[in-house]
Order: C-alpha cells, then structure tokens, then sequence
C-alpha cells in the first residue's frame, strides 16, 4: 500500500517515517520548499529524538521520499494521511483553512477511490466538510477518516509505534479495514484499536487534551495550596495517583503547560462550546490558571529583587516548552523572559536544542549561550525552566562561581533545597522546603 502524508511537521514527518519504518511505501508532501529541500538532503527541519537516523535510514533503503509537488503524491498515494497545521483564529477558533486547502487539491487530483485521513486536530464536523469538499470537485470514491494523533513531542517516535491506542473514525468497512492493517504493525493488541464515528474520533482528540490540562492546572492549584501550608506536594501526588482512578500522570506541579497543542485547543474546545451555548467554565478557569502559573518564576524573581530589574542579570536553564525537543510554541519560559525584559532585566539563556528557535523568537534581546555554565556569567539568578537531563546534577560549585548572586529559582523541582542552602545558595522551589524528601 503506497500512503501519501501532507505536512512534514511534528506529526506528519513522525508518521511518514514510523510508517516507512514498518515497511509502507511512503511520499511526505509539504508547501514549505526549504523544508522538503533539507528532507531530501537528509537534514532535519525539527528536533526530535531517534528521527533523522529513522528518517535517513528509511531514505536510504527507498521506502521514503519527500516532494513539494502535492499532486505527485496523490496519484501515487492509496490513503492520504493530512498533518498540516490547524492555528488559532483571533476568536479562539481552529483555522482548518489548510485541511480545506489540500482537501481541494486532492478533489481535484485524485483519478480513483482514496482513503484520506485526518490525523491534524479539527473540529468537530471537520471530516463532514473535507468530504464534501473532495466529492464536488472528484467523480471518485472517497472515505473520509479521522484518525487524531496522540504523540508527545520528545517521545514521538516511540509514542508512535506503541500507542495506549489508536482513535479510528470511520465512514466505510473498506477505509476501517485499509486503516486496521496499517496500524496492526504498531499494536501487540488489536483491542486497543477504537473504531467509532468520525465525529467521536475528532472530539476523543479535543476531550483528551482537556482532561490533561485540567490535571496539569489541577495540580499546580493543590501545590501553591501545599507550599503554603507545608503539606508535601510529591507524598500528595503519589497519594492520589495510586489511586487507579485517578493514576499517576500529568500530575506533576509545574510551570504551566505550553507546546502547540493543549492551549490552542482548550481555546477552540471553548470556542465550540460557546457557539452551542455550553458553558465551559470549566476550560476557562484551567486557561487563567495556568496564564498565571506561567508567570510563577516571575513572581519569584520579583519577590527577591523587587519590581525594577535594570542592571540585574537572569539566566535561564532551558526554553522549550518540555525536554527533548526544540519547540517552544506557547513555552512558559517566553513568559518568563518578556515579563523580566519588560521590567528591565537583561537575560541571558541557554538550551540543548532551542537556541536557533530561541534566536529566531528573541534576536537581540537576549543573549543566548551554547554552554550552560557560561550562561551563569554575572547573573544575579538561574532560573531553572525546563527539566532537561543537563541540569539534573550540575555541578554547583561551578554554578555558584560564574554568578554575581547564588540564587536558584526552580520551576521543575529538580533540587534539593536543604544541600543547595548548605552550598550557599538561596533556594526558591515550587515546594514547601520543610516538606522535601
Ligand atoms: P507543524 O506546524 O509542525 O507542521 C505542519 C506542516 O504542515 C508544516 O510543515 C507546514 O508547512 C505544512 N503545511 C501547512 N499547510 C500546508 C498545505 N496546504 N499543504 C502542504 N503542507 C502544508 O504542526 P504539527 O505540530 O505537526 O501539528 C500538525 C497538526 O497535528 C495540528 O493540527 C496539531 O494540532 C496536531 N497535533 C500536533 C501534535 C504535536 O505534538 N505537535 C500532537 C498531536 C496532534
């Protein structure tokens, strides 16, 4: 079976290359030029772990190809899975302007029956829309899917090939069986593949992301309320979580949630409620809370210095959104650094893998820094954003010589605050240091 992928992003360049990996002949499509120019040439427009050597290693042994010529692809491809970007409008909306877009083409294109399958996040009644879409421009069968894609980015690929489960909205016995096949090669258990309507498969994907944002503001809520009150955040967390109702995961008290995803789609979950005249307070209070959580290490530097920054220093450990990858599309720590910049700090920042976004996102304004020890030069305080392997066990003496002042700010709870005072530091966690274990 020949499968076609439209957007080489994030999802469609994980599913291209997980699908070729499992033997399928595969041809990734992509209006972006310079990035299916770098494809070809084996060079990687994103990171993410394990993905240029599947990438190149699928390449080489001629099971994946990459174009910018869509109508190529859809004359070869028998399923079409569609990955293209699904932004936020002003009014909080999904933009499906680019499902619609390539839907057309493919209307237009396509010379017999084709599976085609939405695996970007839409709204529902989205695949109602690309049917009609495709079947008034095409004389050919076409069975429309939703198949919502649940990867993480920094785990993706094995998120990929072994999924809790795989969503399947479908039309059709055929596109259901064409889809099964496919995904049989990632499932031990076949159970795991859900088969349901196409509008139940497209709200599973928004109903998901809710619930874990919900959890994320959930817990940071407990948390502030456990600093306070110097319960231990960590013994609540596991207290709860072997709990099988509740479980262990997404529970972890952080700096608020970023990443493309779960704010885009609260608010196009919102919007879609309101238009029915739902009432999604409950969305609603999860987006405040975590707006406000995302300034929490703000908070924390204002508190110790005082509201006028000029002439202080702040280094920051980490900007994307979560290790392991270079996204920082919604990232807390941008948060964190235009609310220092704006109140007269300079920042200084380093990241294993984001300093070109970080570049691209900050220029100037900021001084961004290969070296995490070099980062530290002068600061009056390290801010610890994202809970990279890196900054698990620094060395502190180090740390505690390049800065002007020794003052960890933690957003991740990496440390252990009674070692650090002992060293002489100042220590701000997000957890009551009486409590720590
Ligand atoms: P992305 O921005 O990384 O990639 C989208 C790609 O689509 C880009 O390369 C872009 O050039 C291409 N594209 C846009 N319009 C096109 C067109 N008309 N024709 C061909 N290519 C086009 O986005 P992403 O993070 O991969 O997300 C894609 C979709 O998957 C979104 O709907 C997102 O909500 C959803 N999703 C993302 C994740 C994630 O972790 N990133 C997880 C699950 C679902």
């Amino acid at each position: 079976m020949n499968i076609g992928v439209i957007g080489t992003g994030y999802v469609g360049l994980v599913t291209g290359a997980c699908f070729a990996e499992v033997g399928m002949s595969v041809l990734c499509a992509d209006v972006d030029h310079t990035k299916v120019s770098q494809l070809k040439s084996g060079v990687m427009p994103i990171y993410e772990p394990g993905l240029g050597e599947l990438v190149r290693k699928n390449m080489d042994i001629g099971r994946l190809g990459f174009t910018s010529d869509l109508r190529e692809m859809i004359r070869i491809a028998d399923v079409i899975f569609i990955a293209v970007g699904t932004p936020q409008n002003r009014d909080g909306s999904a933009d499906v302007s680019n499902i619609l877009d390539v839907s057309r083409i493919i209307g237009k294109e396509m010379k017999r029956e084709k599976v085609v399958v939405t695996k970007s996040t839409v709204p529902v009644g989205t695949s109602e829309k690309i049917r009609e879409t495709i079947e008034s421009l095409s004389e050919f069968k076409v069975h429309v899917c939703s198949n919502p894609e649940f990867l993480r980015e920094g785990s993706a690929i094995s998120d990929f090939m072994s999924p809790d489960r795989v969503i399947l909205g479908v039309d059709s016995k055929y596109a259901e069986s064409c889809l099964k096949d496919l995904y049989r090669s990632f499932m031990k258990n076949t159970e795991a593949i859900l088969v349901m309507d196409l509008a139940s498969a497209e709200m599973t994907k928004y109903a998901a992301n809710a619930m874990l944002a919900t959890r994320i503001s959930f817990i940071n809520s407990i948390a502030a309320f456990c600093k306070i009150k110097n319960a231990n955040i960590q013994m609540v967390r596991k207290g709860i979580g072997s709990d099988h109702r509740i479980g262990q995961d997404y529970l972890n008290p952080g700096v608020g949630y970023g990443g493309s995803c779960f704010s885009k789609d609260m608010k196009a979950l919102i919007k879609m409620m309101s238009d029915l005249d739902l009432n999604p307070s409950i969305l609603l209070a999860v987006q405040e809370l975590n707006e406000d959580q995302k300034t929490i290490l703000f908070q924390e530097v204002i508190g110790r210095f005082g509201n006028d920054l000029t002439g202080k220093k702040i280094a920051i450990w980490g900007l994307s959104f979560k290790p392991d990858t270079d996204d920082m599309r919604e990232a807390p720590s941008v948060a964190t650094i235009e609310a220092l910049l704006e109140h007269g700090a300079s920042v200084s920042a380093h990241d294993p893998r984001a300093i070109k976004e970080a570049n691209r996102r900050f220029g100037t304004r900021i001084s961004l820094c290969e070296d995490q020890y070099e980062v530290l030069n002068d600061a009056s305080a390290l801010v610890v954003h994202t809970e990279w392997d890196c900054y698990r066990h620094p060395d502190f003496q180090t740390v505690k010589s390049n800065m002007r002042e020794a003052v960890i700010i933690d957003g991740r709870n990496l440390y252990n605050s009674t070692r650090l005072v002992s060293q002489g530091f100042e220590y701000y966690s997000l957890v009551s240091p009486q409590t720590e274990e």
